[in-house]
């Protein structure tokens, strides 16, 4: 038996109580004062493991934190975000809560972010905690990013997140995943606006006189759909559409934002440049489409296969059946495995539904993945 998973399943009703803090501390990403109160909460419980913390002041976001813990010329970068895409006050309609799940038997607590990801918050803090309790040196220093943009694409973090893992030997990723599952790549992300400029008329007296933005649109929402290939892994959703002023009028504007993702950088490259391209189906409409990709693609690469193999044999030792996974959903792992760092994603918290209503977690996961984590870290040394 594992000495740090003892000591963390002793610790998990505290845990499972610093969850609930996190969750009642509501921090959607455009709530710069929001977030900064759970920069403020993670700064505190850090220094009080002794470990240097630095906040990083934001303007537009709330603040970044970097946190650094132990000796060691070489570094290992942990990853975690403190903002959510819950508003002010889900908390009030979905109090934080711990109830058996009458259909599996299972505990689950549920809350706004408590899997996506302040479970993994708490995840990385108490490993360190451990380590730190029993004495244990692991062989390399570790640098803790918390970014307070994630959820919005880490605009004014990804910079600092590139700058620190080319630093590092390896990254975890604290972000949350299902039971036994580890990430080993994740798709590329983009983002693109259109924007159709028709002409107004009168929708009686002179309709032959206007071009509908919105009939344009509808053309080009059926050509951006089918260029989704599933067989490639390729999607693209026409998220959001808005158009026109006045039934009687024709419409002279209208406009989508798109999500695209892809499994691969060269796959990135042939969509980016299909979707910036498009061309009007009815050429007195004017298109202006913007965007591309956010995150790159996080292909499957032989570094990150070995730094799997690492976590399934420590997880072994602790009696877990790791499995390696990936997803649809982008990380900040995305950034530092694109640049060839050895990244590996699903570190945090188990449970389920992120972004919906249902999110959970699974509270006993919390001191067993804060005990792979921490089993990891020294493993990273041998
Ligand atoms: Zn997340």
């Amino acid at each position: 038996m594992s000495q740090i998973l003892d000591y963390l399943l002793d610790r998990q009703p505290a845990m499972i109580q610093m969850v609930e803090q996190l969750v009642r501390l509501e921090s959607p990403s455009a709530d710069r004062s929001a977030v900064n109160a759970v920069v403020g909460f993670l700064a505190d419980a850090f220094a009080a493991l002794g470990a240097g913390v630095e906040r990083l002041p934001q303007v537009a976001f709330g603040d970044h934190l970097r946190v650094t813990w132990g000796q060691g010329d070489r570094q290992v970068l942990l990853l975690g975000h403190m903002d959510t895409v819950w508003p002010v006050g889900e908390l009030a309609r979905r109090p934080f809560q711990i109830s058996k799940d009458p259909d599996i038997g299972l505990q689950k607590a549920t809350g706004p972010g408590v899997f996506d990801m302040k479970g993994g918050l708490v995840i990385g803090l108490y490993a360190v905690s451990a380590l730190r309790d029993l004495g244990l040196r692991p062989a390399h220093r570790l640098v803790f990013l918390f970014n307070s943009d994630e959820e919005v694409g880490s605009p004014t973090s990804r910079t600092l997140i590139e700058e620190e893992a080319v630093r590092s030997d390896a990254v975890l990723v604290l972000e949350p995943s299902s039971e036994n599952v580890l990430f080993l790549w994740r798709k590329g992300v983009g983002r693109f606006e259109l924007e159709i400029q028709g002409v107004a008329s009168h929708a009686g007296a002179a309709h032959d006189r206007g071009v509908s933005a919105i009939e344009e649109l509808a053309h080009q929402v059926l050509r951006l759909e089918a260029m989704t290939d599933y067989g490639r892994g390729t999607t693209v959703n026409v998220g959001v559409v808005r158009g026109g002023s006045k039934s009687n009028v024709r419409p002279a504007s209208a406009w989508a934002e798109i999500d695209l993702r892809v499994m691969t950088a060269e796959e990135g490259e042939r969509m980016v440049q299909a979707i910036l391209g498009l061309q009007p189906v009815n050429p007195k409409a004017t298109l202006i489409v913007s965007g591309g990709l956010n995150r790159p693609p996080w292909e499957i690469s032989p570094q990150g296969e070995a730094l799997f193999e690492r976590a399934r044999r420590v997880g072994a030792r602790l009696g877990m059946e790791l499995w390696a996974g990936g997803t649809g959903g982008g990380s900040d792992g995305n950034f530092t495995a694109a640049l060839g760092i050895p990244t590996l994603d699903g570190l945090g918290v188990v449970g389920g539904d992120a972004h919906a209503l249902t999110e959970w977690i699974d509270p006993a996961s919390l001191p067993r993945r804060a005990a792979l984590l921490a089993e990891l870290i020294l493993d990273l040394g041998q």
